[in-house]
């Protein structure tokens, strides 16, 4: 019974090896933000939708490697007040300015590392780079991604200070693992250009901080109604028994946040085909059918070994969520 009960234990901090979004969703979001694509850029994406999936983890992977990585994910931004946080400037530079760059990376970076992003990206298409057009497509992405989720915008970013540990997973993992596939809209349109990138990505961080309050306190509130027996269960998850939220915990949760993560989905996926669409416009739209041909190089492909490497073997660097 007991190496049971270890081997659950020892599954379940496995499983917790995926952050933000999980794995999951933040794969999804990459694959489906390909289809906004126009036929220019299509050509391209589409025959290396794969790695864009695939590598949609690299930023999370890299927190297991490079101590900077974790604040780039998310934004305490509870921490300059209430929302719309108008204590906290916009610009980086003057946001430092006021607080200090301790307390600026202590509280996290989500919205400017999406921005500083955005530059390389738009870099990579001028200069038609293939490995790093892929590579920061697929890991803007993923940021992008993160700044949608309100546990990403608040320092109670896994319940840990109102007892509600391993909501944030709830809600990122477990919700769509559930449900999107079976019953999330996933059509979305067309991606479109971005005139103010800086001002775009604010009012979703903004948003994203308002909203966690919600997702706490439905929380809360639910598990009021749900005895221990009936709130967790064993289900089977790769042909492994886990102990995580039961499903009609989960079907129950996502019914009281009113559609919050399949719509917190949808934005982000067109988001991601949005700012991929914008840096390629203000490259200048250059053509990309050259491209279609190029493959990583050697390089590349052992840098992303020594990524996989390290984040099967490494501890995690920097706060877990
Ligand atoms: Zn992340």
């Amino acid at each position: 019974m007991l190496k049971k009960f270890l081997l659950i234990i020892f599954l379940i901090s496995i499983t917790h090896k995926s952050y933000c979004w999980g794995f999951y969703a933040h794969k999804k979001i990459n694959y489906l933000a390909v289809f906004l694509l126009p036929p220019q850029m299509l050509i391209l994406y589409k025959p290396n939708i794969e790695f864009l999936t695939e590598h949609a983890v690299d930023p999370d992977k890299r927190r297991y490697a490079v101590a900077a990585e974790g604040p780039r994910h998310y934004i305490d931004i509870d921490h300059y007040g209430k929302y719309p946080y108008a204590e906290l400037p916009h610009n980086y530079k003057d946001a430092v300015a006021k607080f200090g760059e301790d307390t600026i990376m202590a509280n996290g970076i989500v919205p400017w590392h999406i921005l500083t992003m955005l530059t390389r990206l738009t870099k990579a298409f001028k200069e038609k780079n293939f490995s790093a057009i892929m590579r920061n497509s697929a890991e803007i992405g993923h940021y992008i991604a993160d700044a949608h989720v309100p546990l990403h915008a608040s320092s109670n970013h896994n319940g840990q200070f109102t007892n509600q540990i391993g909501i944030h997973a709830f809600w990122e993992s477990r919700v769509p693992e559930l449900l999107a596939d079976k019953q999330f809209d996933f059509f979305i349109g067309k991606a479109a250009y971005i005139k103010n990138p800086a001002e775009f990505i604010w009012a979703r961080v903004l948003e994203s901080g308002r909203e966690a309050d919600s997702v706490l306190l439905i929380e809360r509130e639910l598990s009021k109604q749900f005895p221990g027996d009936k709130k967790y269960s064993f289900e089977e998850k790769n042909n492994i028994l886990i102990r995580q939220y039961s499903s009609d915990y989960t079907i129950a949760y996502n019914k009281k946040l009113n559609g919050m993560v399949e719509r917190k989905m949808r934005q982000a996926i067109f988001a991601v085909a949005s700012f991929w669409y914008t840096a390629w416009i203000n490259a200048g739209q250059p053509n990309l059918s050259a491209l279609t041909t190029k493959t990583f190089s050697a390089n590349d492909l052992k840098e992303f070994e020594e990524l996989n490497n390290q984040w099967q073997n490494e501890k995690i660097k920097g706060r877990e969520e």
